[in-house]
């Protein structure tokens, strides 16, 4: 027997599975999977790239001043109170590294991001998952499952893959009611959706016990850039800032998002495209019999009436070239996650599922006669 073994916890982690990005024997499928703006980055971010790219001989530099300081500007912040990361995972990560160890609990809720439990795991702690009420986060339930080994509770809002939110003063109530010893995390990757609310900025200035995470991967479309950022108290800034690299953003990522955050126009278009699309595409599913929660995101949650269907669904749309997400790994089996694509992707999407439901109508007619 070998005496080189992994840290406890690292053998739990089940590998993440992404959004499918390939069909055999499609040749440029739609990709629906993975929350991704359809319209890709703005045309200022790829002047700056392509700007930044003269200087990748240089290291970057370490504090984030500019990023940090078109952050704050924009969203009115106090800068000092900000830290960037690879993606906002790598901020969750901080956290996780920095507050939770062996013998202490992460708590998430039953349909919360497939993240949460490998970070949990990553750094020994346990995760902790709390039922939600109708794909809703039910505060009085995570109040319920907190006790004096929680130091961690992860709430996305608005929620992935649900695409529904709870408000401010359900959040208060939650920061309010915590043990002593927890943080509350406010994973915000899909805010700019959700119409006036804040992420939980005001919340994180108010108390000593909240965090905001917010992210460049969806509607500034840089996903593969790799850039988010954490909101929070100073001393929790002081200590998340000792476990991140100095080096941690790219010279060429630190250009882009700052280019990025200062395109407000451009993020603000296709933050009503979305919405003008979410809407129609839910009302024209609902025409064929599937349901959808009001959505407060960039996709859908399609709800179909068994496990079977959604399945169904899923690989007839694949066959037709456009991938959506299975999200029976989320708890919710008879769903599919639909992200929000331009008009012809919501057209094509629309007339699939149709066809889609036509079919299985007739099956279960000829199956009847
Ligand atoms: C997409 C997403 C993120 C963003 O992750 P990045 O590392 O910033 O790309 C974070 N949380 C949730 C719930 C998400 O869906």
């Amino acid at each position: 027997m070998t005496k080189i073994t992994a840290q406890p916890g690292i053998m739990e982690i089940a590998l993440y599975q992404g959004g499918k990005s390939h069909v055999d024997g499609v040749a440029n499928p739609i990709k629906l999977s993975a929350n991704e703006n359809p319209f890709g980055p703005s045309d200022a971010v790829k002047e700056a790239v392509a700007r930044a790219a003269h200087d990748i001989h240089r290291y970057p530099g370490t504090d984030h001043a500019g990023l940090r300081a078109a952050i704050a500007e924009i969203h009115d912040l106090d800068a000092d109170r900000i830290i960037c990361g690879v993606g906002s995972d790598e901020v969750l990560q901080f956290i996780c590294q920095a507050y939770a160890g062996v013998g202490d609990e992460i708590v998430y809720t039953e349909h919360g991001f497939s993240m949460y439990p490998i970070l949990a795991h990553a750094c020994g702690a346990t995760p902790v998952k709390v039922r939600e009420h109708e794909r809703v986060v039910d505060v009085d339930a995570i109040l319920e499952a907190c006790g004096p080994k929680t130091r961690i509770v992860f709430v996305t809002n608005p929620g992935n893959p649900t695409s529904t939110m709870i408000g401010l003063s359900e959040l208060e109530r939650l920061a309010e009611g915590l043990p002593e010893q927890s943080l509350l995390v406010l994973d915000g990757a899909y805010v700019e959706y959700a119409g006036e609310y804040d992420g939980g900025a005001r919340l994180v200035e108010m108390r000593d016990n909240v965090i905001m995470t917010r992210t460049f991967s969806k509607i500034y479309g840089l996903g593969g850039m790799r850039v988010g950022w954490g909101y929070a108290p100073r001393e929790v800034i002081d200590v998340l800032d000792r476990v991140r690299q100095p080096f941690n953003l790219s010279t060429v990522a630190l250009a882009a998002a700052e280019a990025a955050v200062r395109d407000q126009a451009y993020m603000q278009k296709c933050r009503d495209e979305n919405a003008r699309l979410r809407q129609w595409l839910s009302e024209a599913l609902a025409v064929h019999g599937v349901a959808t929660d009001t959505s407060m995101t960039n996709f859908i949650l399609a709800r179909f009436h068994s496990q079977e269907e959604a399945e169904g669904c899923e690989a007839y749309l694949a066959s037709q070239g456009l991938i959506v997400r299975k999200v029976a790994g989320y708890g919710l089996p008879e769903a599919l996650r639909i992200t929000i694509g331009d008009e012809s992707a919501c057209r094509q999407v629309a007339h699939a599922v149709g066809q889609f439901k036509a079919q299985v109508a007739g099956t279960t007619e000829a199956g009847k006669s």
